[in-house]
């Protein structure tokens, strides 16, 4: 598959040789620690102006991009079937195109994260290389919370995710946009069905393509001067965070983002020792098994 601009031109994958040696843009500086990335877009139960509890994914599509081009690879999606609510809404249907029928030849989550763990393997991915993409944060915390509370043992490399949504912001500087006006706003056609999961992660896939794509042509632009080690250092530190350098300099570090992708969160010491009442910054990716990411950050 590929990915078409507006003008309809297609895409032409960066060349695999100008791959690396962009520490300061954030996916291309992943491109050197992954080989792949895998794009996924979960689809699960809903009710119109209501929430099912529990939800569940009944789509589990996911599309995987090479790494050192952005060229897409290979596209797997299983349709899964709820246990809780088994009947689809007619709002649910309507919303994901996904039919009763298709749920109800499908698998339950075990199988399909088995399944997927079999494509990734024929496909030729590494697993310890390569990294999850997705549009928000919804999909992994999803999937984190589906598997806890069925007891399901899920992937390691579903624990870490990149938030495309943070480098298509630091590229547009647009705030809140659903994925079909990314999309758009990014210059690319819009291909298939919104809210259809493989379409989603298709077009999430073409979306991470463009934004590696812009990255290699600011690099291949005339270099601004190099900045002070200290600073270098710093952004390395903090790869999802453009405004780490505003954040060091600041006391309020509110408006950033941890390694996740998450906003940062606030708090102070309160254990009785040197440290009680200074305040820091910390992954604002927290579960009930600690942060995310290992961000920290002291307040001036
Ligand atoms: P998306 O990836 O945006 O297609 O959405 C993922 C899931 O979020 C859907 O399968 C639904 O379960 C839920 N969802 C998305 N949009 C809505 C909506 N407008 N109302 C209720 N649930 C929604
Ligand atoms: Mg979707």
């Amino acid at each position: 598959m590929r990915c078409l601009s507006s003008s309809a031109a297609p895409f032409q994958p960066a060349d695999p040789a100008s791959r690396g040696g962009m520490a300061s843009q954030q996916l291309s500086s992943r491109t050197r620690e992954f080989d792949h990335f895998v794009v996924v877009d979960f689809e699960a139960t809903c009710e119109r102006n209501s929430k099912i509890y529990p939800q569940e994914i009944i789509e589990f599509p996911a599309v995987l991009v090479d790494a050192a081009t952005g060229g897409l690879v290979a596209s797997f999606r299983t349709y899964v079937k709820p246990h809780h609510h088994p009947r689809l809404t007619a709002f649910c249907s309507e919303l994901t195109g996904i039919q009763q029928e298709q749920v109800d030849g499908g698998v339950d989550l075990a199988t399909a994260l088995a399944r997927h763990d079999e494509w990734l393997a024929a496909a030729g991915a590494d697993k310890n290389r390569l990294a999850v993409v997705t549009w928000g944060d919804w999909d992994c915390r999803m999937l984190e919370s589906e598997c806890s509370f069925k007891g399901l043992a899920k992937p390691a490399y579903f624990n870490r995710w990149i938030n495309l949504r943070i480098p298509f912001k630091a590229a547009f500087g647009a705030e809140r946009r659903n994925l079909q006006e990314a999309v758009r706003e990014a210059g690319l056609q819009w291909s298939g069905r919104l809210h259809c999961g493989l379409d989603d992660a298709r077009n999430t896939a073409c979306l991470l393509s463009e934004l590696m794509r812009r990255e290699e042509s600011i690099k291949k632009e005339p270099s601004p001067p190099e900045p002070e080690p200290e600073l270098q250092v710093q952004q390395q530190l903090s790869p999802a965070n453009q405004n780490f350098r505003w954040c060091v300099g600041g006391a309020a570090a509110t408006d950033c983002c941890c390694y996740c992708g998450v906003a940062v969160i606030g708090d102070v010491v309160k254990t009785p020792g040197p440290m009680q009442g200074r305040c820091f910054f910390s992954c604002g990716n927290w579960t009930p098994l600690g942060p995310m990411c290992s961000f920290f950050l002291w307040a001036a």
